[in-house]
């Protein structure tokens, strides 16, 4: 139990029950000190919620931001791998064409060996 109390002029540790202050003489409400006090612990209890919500909104942009990263990176795999079988694909269609190119030679070597023979022939 507290038996003394501040002075809100001087600061003076007074007797609870004392109705002036020992130092300044002034009049020690009982009241006025409770109100001071509770007001105190309000604004108390406000700091902390406001810390409280700052932690809670700063977890958060942590947390989105976290997720931000995330999807890049996923984006950035998927980049690779559109590019890995974009260059798979262009391989493919140069065998393709390789493989094009050496049919379409034989044909026309097929056709000129066939030209010769029937012109010799005839
Ligand atoms: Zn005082």
């Amino acid at each position: 139990m507290q038996i003394i109390r501040d002075c809100p002029a001087c600061g003076w540790d007074n007797w609870i029950l004392a109705e002036h202050c020992a130092q300044c003489g002034r009049n020690l409400d009982l009241i006025e000190q409770i109100a001071r006090r509770w007001q105190k612990t309000t604004q108390q209890r406000l700091e902390e919620r406001r810390t409280g919500m700052a932690a809670i909104k700063d977890r958060e942009e942590r947390a989105s931001q976290q997720r931000l990263a995330e999807f890049l990176e996923l984006e950035r795999q998927r980049q690779e791998a559109l590019a890995q079988a974009r260059q798979i694909q262009r391989q493919h269609e140069q065998q393709i064409y390789k493989w094009l190119a050496v049919a379409v030679a034989a044909v026309v070597f097929v056709m000129i060996v066939v030209l010769l023979i029937s012109v010799g022939g005839s």
